[in-house]
This record gives C-alpha cells, sequence and structure tokens, in this order.
C-alpha cells in the first residue's frame, strides 16, 4: 500500500442474519487490527440505530448513515455512499458481506475508488503491505491464496463462517452520516419480486436438509420439507434435482447455486459431486443417507448412514419430532 492507510471500513448494508453480521465484524476487526488502521462499521442509519452500540463493541467509529433514498435504488445509493466514503476515509480496504447487495456492489466500487476488488474470501489479512485472501477453487479441490496489489481492496467475505469481533472494553464512537444522494442514478430499482419461500435465507439457515438426484423424484422432496419443518430448518437440492425440476432453482447448493454454512447440513440422495461440496464446505457439521457406501459424500461427512432414503425418512422425522417435543 503506497499510501499512509487510516482505516477498514466494514460495511453491514443489507440487513441478513445475525451470525453473517458477526462474522463480517469480525472479519473487518481482524483486518484493521494487523494493518493497525481504525476499524469504521457503516450500517444503515434508522434501521440499524438500535443495535449500533452492538456494533460499537467490535468497532472504533460506527457510521449510521441517514438518507431516504436507501429505502428505494439501494443498490446506486449504497454505492454512491460508500464511493464517498472511501475518497474521504482513505481506507487500506472495505469488507462486505457475502448477500447479493454486496455482491454486486464490490466490483464496481473498487472500479471507483482504482482499487482492487474479489470475492468469496473465506480467509483476509494483510502480509507484506498487501491486503490476502484465500478462496477455494476447482470445486473445493485446492485453496488459492491471493494478493490484490491496488488500494483499497474491496473484498466481500463468506461472512456466516467467520469468528465474529472481539468485544472491546470501550465501545467505539456513533456518529451520524448524513448523506445526499447525486441526482443522476445509473441504475434504477424498478421492481422487486421476493422468494417466496419461507424462514431464514438458505445462506443463513442453521440447518439445511437436502436432496439429491438419488431421491428419485419430486414427492419425496414433500418429505425433506415436513422434515425441514420439525427440525425448523430449511430445504435445500443438488443441482442434478434442480434441474430435473424436482426443485425450484433457488434451493441449489454448490458452486454454481448458493454457499451455505449451517450447523447441520443433511444430505439425502446426493453423491458429494465436489460442485456440490463446494458449497457446503462450511458447514459445522455434515451427515449423508446414501445407498453406495463408496458414494463421495461419506468422505467428507461426520455422520453417514448407508441406507435406502425411502426406509429411512419416516422413522427418522417420527423420532426427531418426539426427541424435540
Ligand atoms: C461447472 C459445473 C458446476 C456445477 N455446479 C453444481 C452445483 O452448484 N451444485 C451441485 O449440486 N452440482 C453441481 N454440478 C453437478 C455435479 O457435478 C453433480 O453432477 C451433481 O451434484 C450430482 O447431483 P446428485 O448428487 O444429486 O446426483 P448423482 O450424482 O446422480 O447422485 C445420486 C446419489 O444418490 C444415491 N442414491 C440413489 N438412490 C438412493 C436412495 N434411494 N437413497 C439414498 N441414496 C440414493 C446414489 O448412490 C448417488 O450417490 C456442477 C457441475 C459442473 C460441471
Amino acid at each position: 500500500m503506497s499510501e499512509p492507510v487510516s482505516t477498514v471500513i466494514t460495511a453491514l448494508i443489507s440487513p441478513t442474519q445475525e451470525r453473517a453480521s458477526a462474522g463480517l465484524m469480525g472479519a473487518g476487526q481482524r483486518l484493521s487490527e494487523t494493518v493497525g488502521a481504525e476499524h469504521v462499521v457503516v450500517a444503515c442509519g434508522p434501521e440499524d440505530s438500535e443495535s449500533a452500540s452492538g456494533l460499537a463493541h467490535g468497532a472504533d467509529r460506527v457510521l449510521l448513515v441517514r438518507s431516504p433514498a436507501l429505502v428505494r435504488d439501494r443498490q446506486e445509493v449504497w454505492l454512491q455512499c460508500l464511493t464517498r466514503m472511501g475518497s474521504e476515509l482513505n481506507p487500506a480496504a472495505i469488507v462486505l458481506g457475502n448477500d447479493a447487495l454486496s455482491q454486486e456492489i464490490t466490483p464496481r466500487l473498487a472500479h471507483r475508488l482504482g482499487g482492487a476488488s474479489i470475492g468469496d474470501a473465506q480467509t483476509l489479512t494483510a502480509e507484506e503491505g498487501h491486503i490476502s485472501i484465500t478462496r477455494s477453487v476447482y470445486g473445493g479441490k485446492a485453496m488459492a491464496k491471493v494478493k490484490l496489489q491496488g488500494t483499497p481492496a474491496v473484498v466481500w467475505v463468506r461472512a456466516p463462517s467467520m469468528d465474529p469481533a472481539r468485544g472491546r472494553a470501550t465501545p467505539g464512537q456513533i456518529e451520524e452520516w448524513d448523506f445526499a444522494t447525486e441526482p443522476e442514478m445509473k441504475i434504477q430499482l424498478l421492481e422487486t419480486q421476493m422468494d417466496a419461500g419461507e424462514g431464514d435465507r438458505l445462506e443463513d439457515a442453521r440447518i439445511i436438509v437436502s436432496g439429491g438426484r438419488g431421491l428419485g423424484g419430486p414427492e419425496p422432496f414433500e418429505k425433506l420439507k415436513e422434515l425441514a419443518k420439525v427440525l425448523k430448518g430449511q430445504t435445500a437440492a443438488s443441482r442434478a434435482a434442480c434441474d430435473l425440476g424436482w426443485a425450484p432453482h433457488s434451493w441449489q447448493v454448490g458452486q454454481t447455486g448458493k454457499k451455505v454454512a449451517p450447523q447441520l447440513y443433511l444430505a439425502s440422495g446426493i453423491s458429494g459431486a465436489s460442485q456440490h461440496i463446494m458449497g457446503i464446505a462450511d458447514s459445522k457439521a455434515i451427515a449423508a443417507i446414501n445407498t453406495d457406501p463408496n458414494a463421495p459424500i461419506f468422505k467428507h461427512c461426520q455422520f453417514g448412514l448407508v441406507e435406502d432414503f425411502h426406509q429411512v425418512i419416516g422413522p427418522l422425522q417420527e423420532k426427531l419430532a418426539e426427541l424435540l417435543a
């Protein structure tokens, strides 16, 4: 980094699950300590003012952005806002989460600030004057270490799987940041269609019950939904199952699907192809039900059952319902 660096900005710009916000704060805090910079957390003023004192325990400063425009055109407005902050605060890095808004903004923000951008970081640190990250490549078979040459480094991280911030003895300062948008919006949000799904987003779910081609048709996915309900979890699927139309594409997990990090991922009738594993590698525990004892999924799971899904799903659901009651 050629210029003297003063801050690391953590951008909490999307309403997301607590664990993802905590992981994002942790990533920003650790990086700021490594770089020796002030940790500035940016959040949405009116929405986040109640939790601002919590945020202040992991930051030197919390900037609550106030702008009526944040309600609509959010992508463009946050882009303008973070560009302005980036120009004023001289950050070494701007750290964002793995929500869709952050992923969209990351490269555009880096471009506007003349920095470097990358996404899907699993670790984030600074070495020899540069920000560097690691992330999995080749369908999860290898890890790549990437050094970012430009400043600021604008990075979105796999927030839910990162450690939370360390609580500070003295909370940081909370400030309000009034922000007026520029008149010209290059992109305008015309319409939003909400996903019909209920409960947590897959990326935020603590328990995920997932099915693959081995389930043999769409009907067993109804059984998975019932099981997910019992466990207060969410349902997911392999790409093969989604491509066959047995499950909606929004359920797809893996390299070209969602990256999830639940406490428990239960995979039924899923072989465990590397592209699928890539999306579930951050799970705390993986359990699998598969008729083939040599299925690759068994190499990745902590609990494995060599059985026909159709034989075990009924008794499993009954037993779990009984235990949880
Ligand atoms: C570029 C690229 C990107 C990809 N991205 C993704 C991605 O994001 N996500 C993804 O999932 N895949 C992805 N794939 C596809 C991936 O390679 C696999 O083809 C896919 O994951 C296989 O899905 P599956 O495990 O459901 O099906 P299969 O591989 O057909 O496995 C079915 C499994 O079910 C078991 N089984 C059969 N009957 C039963 C039963 N009655 N009870 C229990 N078990 C049973 C079988 O033993 C088998 O192991 C990608 C591929 C490519 C090339």
